[in-house]
């Protein structure tokens, strides 16, 4: 199964330290929640991991191997996906069109007999945004762009899933249905790492939670 490690990060904007030393494991089948208080440097992480971002110190392995210099494309298809705490949809195109797009590039990946249209009808069902495949994702409330941006990420199939805020705009019963999206695709052996400020989320569906605080994680372990 895949893990994800981070080790002794460290990025410095001018006079801000946004991480320091930050040590992060994240392994397949696990939910791993990442919690702290606004400009934690959450996101910051989340941009490192994913290439967006390089670090001042410090490295990142997927599966024992160094990608630390390696571009965020190179990252993708490796297997890691992300979703953005400010959303990122192609924004005229409908909810169906924004996962096809995702899931025609693992055209040669899918199982035989699956499609990339059958992949995307499958995860519209899945994620619970089926009643909205044909609209244009800019006329959906934020809740359900979220949860479209979540389809699109796991149509690349991805063995890394990493989720910024994922219920924000969210009522209590999709929240719920997204917690059990998350379970099921840790089952499944994929490893999440989930940024959330639903305690009751990241109480009720994580393995494990790291908390930081000004760039420092100063707890992880069970969310007990
Ligand atoms: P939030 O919960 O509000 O999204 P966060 O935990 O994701 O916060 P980050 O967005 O990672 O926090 O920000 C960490 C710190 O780094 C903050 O002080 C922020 O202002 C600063 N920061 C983030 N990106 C940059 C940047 N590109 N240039 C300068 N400072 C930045």
């Amino acid at each position: 199964m895949s893990e994800l490690k981070v080790e002794q990060i460290a990025v410095r904007f001018g006079g801000i330290q946004a991480l320091n030393e930050v040590d992060v494991t994240v392994s397949g089948g696990t939910v791993h929640g990442l919690i702290g208080p606004n400009g934690a440097g959450k996101t910051t992480l989340f941009n490192v991991i994913t290439g967006l971002q390089p670090p001042t110190r410090g490295r990142v392995r997927f599966d024992g191997q160094d990608i630390t210099g390696n571009r965020p494309h190179v990252r993708a298809r490796r297997g890691m996906a992300r979703t953005f705490q400010r959303l990122e949809l192609f924004d005229t195109l409908t909810t169906r069109e924004n996962i096809q797009m995702a899931a025609e590039t693992q055209r040669r990946r899918l199982p035989p007999g699956m499609t990339p249209d059958a992949a995307t009808e499958c995860l519209m069902e899945q994620v619970g945004i089926a009643h909205v495949a044909d609209e244009p994702t800019d006329s959906l409330p934020t809740g359900l762009a979220r949860l479209v941006e979540l389809a699109r990420a796991m149509a690349t199939t991805p063995t890394v899933l990493l989720l910024d805020e994922p219920s924000a705009g969210l009522n209590q019963h999709e929240t719920e249905a997204l917690g059990r999206v998350l379970v099921r695709l840790a089952g499944d052996g994929m490893a999440v790492l989930l940024v959330e400020h639903d305690m009751s989320l990241v109480m009720s569906i994580c393995h494990e939670v790291s908390v930081l605080h000004y760039g420092e994680i100063i707890a992880s372990g069970s969310p007990e």
